[in-house]
């Protein structure tokens, strides 16, 4: 699906480049000057390998030609890059999360919910750090270029600004979250645990987001969102925020956790497309849709980059295969 026309051949090299920007750190609490590795947001074997084909899963991707201009598409990915991020490094990988990496995830362990949700928080933000690093990048090349100033207020100064907002406050949250793990008070995250039964395994994914409209303190209400297949029967979706947004979460959560009937269950499909991050899906289960369900899902994750869209009423977004 096409979202932007053709981009100038002069100017498409910077912008590839950009786009390729890695950062790769690793956040692990404290300073640790350790390379990061590419790691897993989603555990591999046990949550990707499920819904892979021939050792490949689909994923939502943004792509870039100077012919095609911008486009956003369903991507076949390999197991091994599915969902990984370059923000930690091998050592504190497997220290900070090997009771989540080692065995079955034990979804009443508030250590281990805990974990799933720290993980969601790393990985976002370092992808917000990199999405503002691309931005900045962007803005000094067009200062350099004299497009912009530098010196007075610009639109793509504004835009720049408002990425490293983002990334610093990603970051502030994950302070707090490190301050949690360091001190185990794995019960400061509060966590909603849903099991959707399935015909086979459809769908795997994180993400923190937030809800712009509520606010939590001097920020607003974060979620994170983990869709784990844990068997061809079973989907399990895990909701985390911190206790003392309780009440404000499960407000936000009530259409997904009032009933078990259809309706919350779609309803639960569109929190999950709407969440976004990094979902990947069994690619025959996607190439079995419709080329107008096909067409919606990529619209909605599109529109709900930037702002969610989880009031709005929609069609068939459904992302398990349940039974009938
Ligand atoms: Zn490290």
């Amino acid at each position: 699906m096409q979202l932007l026309g053709p981009i100038p051949e002069r100017e498409f090299p910077e912008f590839h480049n950009l786009m390729r920007l890695k950062i790769a750190r690793c956040l692990a609490p404290g300073e640790c000057s350790e390379s990061a590795i590419a790691a897993h947001s989603v555990q591999k074997s046990r949550y990707i390998k499920p819904l892979a084909e021939n050792g490949h899963v689909l994923s939502v991707k943004l792509d870039a030609t100077p012919r095609e201009g911008l486009s956003i598409d369903m991507r076949s990915v390999g197991v091994n890059q599915a969902t990984t991020f370059t923000g930690l490094c091998a050592t504190h990988d497997d220290a900070i999360f090997a009771p989540i990496e080692k065995r079955d995830i034990d979804f009443t362990s508030p250590e281990q919910l805990f974990l799933l949700a720290y993980r969601c928080a790393l990985s976002e933000l370092h992808e917000q750090m990199e999405s503002a690093s691309r931005v900045q990048g962007a803005y000094s090349s067009r200062v350099r270029r004299g497009f912009d100033s530098g010196n007075e207020p610009s639109y793509a100064g504004m835009q720049a600004t408002h990425r490293i907002v983002l990334a610093y406050e990603a970051y502030q949250y994950k302070c707090t979250l490190d301050a949690m793990l360091e001190s185990r008070r794995f019960k400061a995250v509060r966590h909603q645990v849903l099991r959707v039964p399935t015909t086979i395994a459809t769908v795997a994914g994180n993400a923190v987001y937030s809800v712009d409209d509520v606010d939590v303190g001097d920020s607003w209400l974060r979620m994170h969102l983990n869709v784990l297949p844990v068997s061809q029967r079973e989907t399990v979706v895990v909701f985390s925020y911190l206790r003392e947004a309780s009440k404000k979460a499960l407000r936000h959560l009530a259409p997904v956790l009032s009933t078990r009937d259809a309706g919350s269950r779609a309803k639960l499909s569109q929190f999950i497309v709407d969440g976004c991050g990094n979902t990947v899906f069994r690619p025959s289960f996607v190439h079995g849709w419709s080329a107008a369900k096909r067409t919606a899902v990529l619209e909605y994750f599109h529109d709900s980059v930037w702002a969610p869209q989880l009031d709005r009423e929609v069609g068939d977004l459904g992302v398990f295969a349940l039974d009938a």
